[in-house]
């Protein structure tokens, strides 16, 4: 279920007139971002801006029914625009009829209301996104006010993220980009959000990935989309008085102890910044967690600084038990890791490869897990990937099924996980020892950081080669391209454990695929050259 959501608007197609909206884990300088105090932000405050209100409307059963979202842009046109345009997404991963379910918008400057031409792209395969949009019939003057209503997702539909509105425990969550529509050929590069929570009882919260309440958000009114947002009475850890740089935020009921699993988060994400080392201090952090009553119930998924995990009711079998610790370590090294630049159906097998790599790995090294459950969870992952229909398959084939089939769209992410783990292997082996996979993508992410980089399928190749001192890029379009399978070398995953070829059965049927065993008298402690259990 784990994902990042680093797709899809990327790719949409029929982007004229400079709809730039950012991959979701933005690393190039597009990310909507908290810009501190709203005062300091006011302080330098540009002539082209975007102010929103967020009021949710709940319905007669109590349950909230809608968003009315009122705003007021600031500005001109960008150069080289003749008309106003706006956009919604019709779909965004597979969260079906967004822009059918904006109701009332009214757009009006000093002269009265504006009208509209509508347009839409073709529809994308695999469920990603494509976009309605809505072209002013005269010239517009600012400031405009754009107002509309937005109605909660319905139940039913497809499973995916958990990008649509919807409903829960007397309060709402979801995505921005899974319910606005924003203007797009506007100079607008600040961007004000702010909440009427007047509709809940007192205590009641309204929180973006951006920060609670009102917040300051850089970048154009579409960076707003690429933002989790929870309102209502949501629980909170820690208590809000406490000052913290992690904060979780959730509504309904959970079969574990959510303050404890969201301390235990919290231990992690601080053990991964000083394991990731480059971003320094690490970013202020926001989980979202919502148990829905209705499918479709959801995932996890990362957007900038900010997860959400979306599930349905407990099971009987799963009260008192653990959060889903792995899908909470996945969703934070997300961020460490970002992603390649370049289309992401040939680029995903790096950004979810590496954190699904590091996921198994880094909790261990932590001494969060066991090594019996960290040699478990290593067949469990060979497992998926040697039975997986998708093993073989080529890149563009698996980006075309998208959505519509879970096996095949994790493909990537478990071939990726075992190349880094071989990877690890190659360069501890050429280098004798001194150089491993975590000194080199501390490296290469440092250099992104600092915008001297862009990390493309063929920079990162070239980084290899020159670690390994042979060609990379063959390799890496054979494997993550193409399709070829993977066999990772023995000693991939560290040395106290080892990996050799064997026939595995899963599910009554037999394959080529390997087994992982605990290498005899060897100490956990020792199983990789650095980073050790602390
Ligand atoms: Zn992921």
């Amino acid at each position: 279920m784990a994902e990042a959501a680093r797709f899809g608007i990327l790719q949409a197609r029929g982007r004229a007139a400079g709809l730039l909206l950012c991959g979701l884990i933005a690393l190039a300088g597009c990310k909507g971002a908290p810009d501190g105090a709203p005062e300091a932000a006011a302080e330098a405050k540009p002539e082209a801006y975007y102010e929103i209100t967020l009021r949710p409307e709940l319905g007669a059963d109590g349950e909230v029914e809608a968003i009315a979202v009122t705003s007021r842009l600031h500005g001109v046109l960008k150069d080289g625009e003749t008309r106003l345009k706006l956009s919604a997404p019709v779909v965004y991963v597979n969260v079906m009829g967004i822009a059918d379910r904006i109701r009332d918008l009214r757009v009006t400057d000093g002269a009265g209301p504006v009208a509209f031409t509508l347009e839409q792209d073709d529809p994308v395969p695999g469920g990603f996104p494509y976009f309605r949009h809505w072209t002013a019939t005269r010239d517009v003057d600012y400031p405009l006010d754009i107002s509309y209503r937005a109605l909660v997702q319905p139940e039913g539909g497809p499973a995916g993220p958990a990008f649509g509105i919807r409903p829960s425990a007397g309060g709402v969550s979801g995505a921005g980009a899974g319910y606005m529509i924003v203007p797009v050929n506007s100079e607008s590069s600040l961007s004000y959000l702010d909440w009427d929570l007047t509709e809940f009882g007192p205590g009641a919260v309204g929180v973006t990935t951006f920060g609670e309440g009102r917040v300051a958000v850089k970048g154009p009114p579409a960076a707003l989309m690429q933002g989790w947002l929870m309102a209502g009475p949501a629980g909170q850890y820690p208590p809000a008085e406490e000052e913290t740089h992690f904060r979780a935020y959730w509504l309904g009921n959970f079969p574990f102890d959510v303050p404890a699993e969201m301390a235990y988060a919290k231990d992690l994400y601080d053990f991964f910044g000083a394991f990731f080392a480059y971003l320094d201090p690490a970013p202020d952090y926001r989980v979202f967690l919502r148990q829905l009553d209705t499918e479709p119930y959801g995932g996890a998924t990362a957007l900038a600084n900010s997860f959400m995990l979306s599930r349905g009711p407990a099971r009987p079998e799963e009260m008192g038990g653990q959060s889903p610790r792995s899908t909470l370590a996945h969703e934070m090294i997300h961020m460490w890791v970002g992603g390649l630049s370049g289309e992401h159906a040939l680029t995903n097998w790096f950004s979810e490869g590496l954190t699904t790599y590091y996921e198994y790995t880094v909790p261990f090294r932590a001494g969060r897990v066991s090594i019996e459950d960290y040699i478990d969870g290593l067949n469990r992952l060979s497992d998926r990937y040697y039975s997986n229909p998708a093993r073989a398959m080529a890149a563009l084939e698996i980006g075309r099924v998208g959505f519509n089939d879970g096996r095949v769209r994790h493909a990537p992410y478990e071939r990726g996980a075992l190349y880094f783990a071989d990877l690890d292997s190659r360069i501890r082996a050429a280098s004798g020892g001194a150089r491993t996979l975590d000194m080199l993508v501390r490296d290469v992410f440092a250099r992104r950081e600092r915008g001297e980089i862009e990390l493309t399928l063929e920079a990162w190749s070239d980084f290899v080669s020159a670690e390994l001192g042979t060609e990379e890029e063959p390799f890496v379009r054979a494997l993550h391209i193409e399709g070829q399978l993977i066999y990772p070398a023995g000693d991939g995953f560290g040395a106290c454990v080892r990996g050799t070829p064997a026939r595995i059965d899963v599910d009554g049927e037999s394959f080529d695929g390997m087994r992982w065993t605990r290498v005899d008298g060897a100490a956990p402690e020792a199983c990789f050259a650095s980073g050790a259990p602390g």
